[in-house]
């Protein structure tokens, strides 16, 4: 069916569908040509979009059982988050404002020694997969331990993900003997959830300085065997680049590029000291790039050139990094610090522009998180990852330019509905997949559990 087929009334019955969405003031659809349609309407049957235009277009075409009015709001893609440790909201807010390396090695490692098993995964990931959902981010893209139980969280709350196991060498959490790393990833893949669309396993090497090449290459093979991705941290701080260029003679992107782990199907988080020769590998060999703004803030690990990156056409999206170090996970957020902070740091109003930076929060983090035939835009043939967001808000009166909003103005708190694969998980800001209550109080038991005995709790 074409997007915006001519009325035919009288020739044709209408074709009924499971759901239409209509009259909605601005619809985003950040397709390639990033329209906004007026008055815009989405035809739903099951899982997919199946008809995109404008109100009278779609009424014209598709009768549905369901037909839901949605005058003042803005409907666009559900978000994609491309880089989070989501079991970490367990740690947010957990020893703000010190150094790095003291914040590593005093508070995170010492913490996720007492409570990181299995249930803290699971519990700690759905109240991230809620907050996220509730902040209309619809796919997240993951990396930490015990991600059986991070896939489980997933599919649970109603999200799209994409999960990766953690893999370094040295010890970790659900495998303490670093020799055997590589067969608990393949048994992570084997038991791997089954049977639904929505999650994706992927493995998640730390980083090169935590990854021999020995590690990275068997962890890139198995990706390979199994078509799925690789996540690895790349160029995070300016100290574990001095590092391993004192250790091995080479930065982290050229170890990646010698070893051939450099392709499509790679996502490197972070890349903030990436030199210019460095962006031309990232862009020629096609691999992706999650920045983390927020987190690279937080931390005060520099600022990734991005303008440098969207010239050179390196693949592009946004993350928010594990709350621990941001402390919230609000892609709406991070799109305004992005798109501010570059401008500050070039001392020009003219780059990252806001349309830029809300096609790396959707179409852009699909395709490097490997869903770009799914979701990142609302058009025929994808899943219906919607999210409506209120515009009867102060700060969003007036309305010019529904992508500046977007960009600049909208919070996570303005998500009122959202949709993936069709289905309603969030609505009126109600989750309506999983007890909300029910995971606060489980994570708070955790973390009191934790406080009370330093010990370790499961
Ligand atoms: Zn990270």
């Amino acid at each position: 069916m074409p997007e915006s087929s001519a009325p035919d009334r009288g020739f044709r019955s209408l074709l009924e569908v499971e759901q239409i969405l209509t009259h909605i003031t601005w619809l985003v659809t950040c397709d390639w040509e990033m329209r906004c349609i007026p008055s815009g309407a989405v035809a739903i049957d099951g899982q997919d979009i199946v008809g995109v235009g404008t109100t009278n277009q779609i009424l014209s075409i598709f009768r549905g059982r369901e037909t839901i009015a949605l005058p003042g709001f803005m409907v666009l893609p559900g978000l994609v988050n491309t880089h989070t440790h989501a079991a970490m909201s367990c740690f947010r807010g957990l020893g703000d404002d010190l150094p790095l390396g003291r914040w590593l090695h005093e508070v995170i490692f010492p913490a996720e020694a007492a409570i990181v098993c299995e249930e803290m995964v699971y519990w700690g990931t759905l109240l991230s997969a809620v907050e996220m959902l509730k902040n209309g981010i619809t796919t997240f893209c993951d990396g930490y331990f015990f991600e059986e139980a991070a896939a489980r969280a997933a599919l649970d709350a109603g999200s799209r993900a994409v999960l990766g196991q953690g893999i370094l060498d040295f010890p970790t959490p659900d495998q303490p003997d670093p020799a055997r790393n590589r067969e608990r990833a393949i048994q992570f893949l084997k038991q791997f959830p089954s049977g639904s669309g929505r999650i994706r396993p992927s493995l998640f090497c730390h980083a090169p300085y935590t990854c021999g090449p020995r590690t990275l290459q068997w962890a890139k093979a198995l990706c390979r065997e199994h078509g799925i991705l690789l996540q690895i941290h790349v160029s995070e701080t300016a100290r574990e680049v001095e590092d391993l260029v004192r250790t091995s003679g080479e930065t982290p992107v050229f170890i990646l590029e010698r070893l051939g782990l450099m392709d499509p199907w790679t996502l490197c988080a972070h890349c903030v000291w990436v030199t210019h020769e460095e962006i031309e590998i990232l862009a020629s060999r096609g691999a992706g790039v999650s920045h983390n703004v927020e987190s690279n803030m937080k931390l005060a690990s520099g600022v990734a050139p991005v303008p440098r990156m969207l010239e050179a056409g390196i693949r592009l999206g946004i993350g928010t990094d594990g709350c621990a170090c941001n402390n919230d996970l609000d892609l709406f957020s991070e799109m305004d610090k992005a798109a501010k902070l570059h401008k500050l740091i070039q001392l020009d109003p003219v780059v990252c522009p806001a349309p830029q930076m809300l096609r790396m929060a959707t179409c852009g983090g699909a395709s490097i998180t490997g869903w770009e035939h799914q979701t990142g835009s609302i058009e025929v043939g994808k899943k219906a990852d919607l999210i409506a967001v209120d515009l009867d808000r102060p700060h969003l009166t007036p309305l010019y330019d529904p992508i500046s909003h977007i960009v600049y103005a909208v919070k996570g708190s303005d998500v009122r509905h959202v949709w993936v694969d069709g289905r309603k998980v969030v609505w009126n800001g109600e989750m309506q997949t999983i007890d909300e209550e029910r995971i606060m109080a489980e994570v708070q038991r955790l973390v009191r559990g934790r406080k009370r005995s330093g010990q370790r709790q499961c």
